[in-house]
């Protein structure tokens, strides 16, 4: 024969092997999950009576013996400097050596904080694509997309698509190649991952509010406990959709001039994504994001809400409106001021029962605060209802500011409308004659003039004049700064 001998010596593989083999695997993860067993059941709690910390991460325990531990170093220090100084003029100070800084300056922090989320630093730059033909380059430097290289570097940019929990490592900074098979198996395992902790997810989302708050966030909370801003977390004061609030009573602040409120609210943004997807409407045309919006992953996106409801509250308060108090920011947890008192929070309008007299007095604060919000802060709050406001002392709290926008958001004035209609609706239920219908109260809050008599039309109107704002945009490049219906021109800023 031309062609040499047959080679018979073909790779012997019997069914009873690949049925061994397969039992092998399932041996072997039995034995796993027997040594591993899935941690679901959570403490009570997160360390709130400080006894019952969450045991599920261990690094979460790990990093808070180390403050614990980092704090009583510093105390004894502290004793130290005081024995070696007494009532010397001259004193030594051991301030280099302490472990634990006030909370604003750990700059040790591994992840970035919401001043940075305007840069990205930790995205590399993506491995160049191959063209539909299949090769670039020419003659003998040609690299078809069968390239080992760039297949493998592709591989690894590819590993960024697995779900956000799944760990990747630093793989693209590495220059790390991938061959295909290795990526395939870990894809795999990051889809079983990924259901597998949808399911664990599931369990804890029914569990109690507590344990709505991730082991991250966790962590940040304690610190600030920790660093003394905030004496004591006591509870779960609502769960939202979005966040989760918590009651606190207020620490002592790092610096002087600044002092934490005796009692606080604790805003946090939940990270679980899927309830943010139906806001994206509110942040993606907010000029004042829109740079940022299109280079941010889903997390950031999150603490951009929180941002965005610190700015707002910021020009309420600038303003004098009544609402929280800004106290800090860090990443999507906002700490505020505590609208009630002694744990208790005010009750939301809708749930109390005023007299007439009041229900009067809370009409014209608000009618007053919307013109102010809208004038003087420039901001539409866009989820006014009786559901956001507070009823506190005498008087009416906005609160809920995450979504609010200015009202040349092209979706503004509609918002706009949305807010008097049921801030109508509830005053004029609630029995005040005095209350205006929600165009009137359109008219009065925004000072357009539109005459339209009936919703159709007056809708119709709102929009014909968002459009006309977009188009200037198109034509000038720049936004009215707000919207004027008696002539043209409109005015706008320079
Ligand atoms: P959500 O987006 O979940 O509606 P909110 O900001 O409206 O978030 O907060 C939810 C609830 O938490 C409010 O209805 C209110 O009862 C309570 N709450 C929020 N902020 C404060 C605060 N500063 N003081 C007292 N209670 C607050
Ligand atoms: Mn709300």
């Amino acid at each position: 024969c031309p062609w040499g001998a047959p080679n018979t010596t073909s790779i012997s593989c019997s069914l009873a092997d690949v049925m061994s083999e397969q039992l092998a695997k399932e041996l072997q993860l039995e034995e796993e999950n027997a040594a591993f067993p899935e941690v679901v059941a959570v403490a009570e709690g997160p360390f709130i009576t400080g006894e019952n910390i969450d045991t599920s991460s261990d690094l979460m325990l790990a990093q808070m013996l180390q403050m614990e531990f980092d704090r009583e170093y510093d105390a004894q220090l502290r004793r130290e400097e005081k024995k070696i100084n007494g009532d010397s003029k001259v004193s030594i100070s051991f301030e280099n050596y302490r472990k634990v800084h006030p909370y604003d300056s750990d700059s040790s922090e591994d992840e970035v904080d919401w001043q940075d989320t305007r840069h990205d630093p930790y995205r590399a730059d993506k491995p160049t694509t191959t063209p539909r033909r299949g090769f670039i380059g020419k003659g003998k430097d040609i690299t078809t997309k069968h390239d080992e290289v760039v297949c493998g570097r592709k591989n690894t940019a590819r590993m960024e698509n697995f779900a956000p929990e799944f760990q990747v490592g630093d793989g693209i900074g590495m220059d790390l190649k991938l061959s295909n098979q290795v990526f395939n198996a870990l894809k795999q395992h990051a889809y079983s991952e990924e259901r597998r902790s949808a399911r664990l997810h599931e369990k804890k989302e029914h569990s109690t509010a507590e344990k709505a708050v991730d082991p991250k966030t966790r962590l940040l909370l304690y610190k600030m406990v920790n660093a003394g801003m905030l004496e004591t977390i006591t509870g779960c004061i609502s769960t939202g959709k979005e966040s989760v609030v918590f009651h606190a009573y207020g620490g002592k602040s790092a610096t002087e001039d600044k002092v934490i409120p005796p009692e606080c609210a604790i805003k946090v943004f939940k990270t679980t994504l899927n309830e943010f997807k139906n806001r994206d409407k509110y942040i993606k045309d907010d000029y004042r994001f829109k740079d940022r919006f299109s280079k941010l992953n889903p997390r950031k996106i999150i603490r951009m809400w929180a941002e965005k409801e610190m700015h707002n509250l910021t020009r309420m308060q600038n303003a004098g409106i009544p609402c929280p108090q800004v106290v800090i920011l860090k990443k999507h947890v906002l700490v505020m001021s505590f609208i009630g008192q002694d744990q208790v929070p005010a009750p939301k309008l809708k749930d109390v029962t005023l007299s007439s007299e009041d229900m009067k007095k809370a009409y014209y604060q608000i009618l007053n605060m919307m013109q102010q919000l809208y004038k003087e802060c420039n901001l539409v709050h866009a989820d006014l209802s009786e559901y956001n406001m507070l009823w506190h002392d005498g008087k009416v709290w906005l609160i809920d500011v995450s979504q609010s926008v200015e009202p040349t958001h092209p979706h503004g004035l509609e918002f706009l409308f949305r807010d008097c209609k049921n801030v109508s609706q509830f005053f004029q239920k609630g029995g005040v004659a005095e209350a205006l219908n929600e165009r009137e109260l359109f008219n009065a809050v925004s000072g357009l003039n539109i005459t339209a008599d009936n919703e159709v039309d007056f809708q119709a109107e709102i929009e014909a004049l968002e459009k006309m704002n977009e188009d200037h945009v198109q034509n000038h490049g720049k936004k009215l700064s707000m919207f004027s219906s008696d002539g043209d021109p409109p005015i706008y800023d320079e």
